[in-house]
């Protein structure tokens, strides 16, 4: 019978279209921490999240805000010395935390992210007026009114549709994404 994958396994499993190195490859440098732009909103480094996958310390992981927060701008993977790709583990543990509906409640990573992949699935494009709700009842009261009042007047000027557009031959681009990736409530 074949051991349980740990972990770092499955993270790793996740990472099958990353042409980087494993995770177990990293000297514990600090490149990606010093380079990484939204550090300092991270609960964990990039450097410390890496070294947790490898140490198989799954809810701590899981628990983090860090992969929510990384904005994948991808400085960390060109600069690594260990040519892992960095953001692609970001990723992963994303597709990971979503599958298992494992990661902290108070985040609004994951609500943005379903809300957006399922308007994609939908209309093949995106629609700020329903993917707004899922991050701008986090704000403070001001930057609430100034958000909704910057989305009136964008709409006012013709920047955001009023209603969501669909983009040509959506049954095609559905079934191609039905293929890719499962999408819950979506036919
Ligand atoms: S830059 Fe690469 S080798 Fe250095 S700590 Fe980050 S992941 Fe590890
Ligand atoms: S890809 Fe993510 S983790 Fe890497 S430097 Fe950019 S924001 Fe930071």
């Amino acid at each position: 019978m074949s051991a349980k994958p740990t972990f770092s396994h499955e993270i790793s499993n996740l990472m099958y279209k990353s042409h980087g190195n494993p995770t177990k490859s990293c000297i514990q440098c600090g490149t990606c921490a010093g380079t990484c732009p939204v550090a300092e909103y991270m609960d964990q480094t990039p450097r410390r999240l890496i070294g947790m996958i490898n140490a198989n310390l799954k809810e701590e992981v899981l628990a983090s805000n860090t992969y929510w927060f990384c904005a994948s701008c991808y400085h960390c993977t060109v600069r690594c010395p260990s040519q892992i790709d960095i953001a692609g583990v970001m990723y992963a543990v994303k597709r990971y935390s979503i599958w298992n509906k494992s990661y902290s409640e108070d985040l609004v990573g994951p609500a943005f992210s379903e809300a957006f992949v399922k308007i994609i699935a939908r209309s093949g494009r995106s629609y700020e007026p329903i993917l707004a709700p899922t991050y701008m009842f986090s704000m403070e009261p001001k930057e609430f009114v100034q958000e909704a009042f910057n989305a009136t007047k964008m709409m006012l000027k013709g920047r955001i549709p009023v209603l969501p557009t669909r983009i040509k031959h959506i049954k095609n681009f559905q079934e191609m994404i039905r293929r890719i990736i499962p999408i819950g409530g979506e036919s």
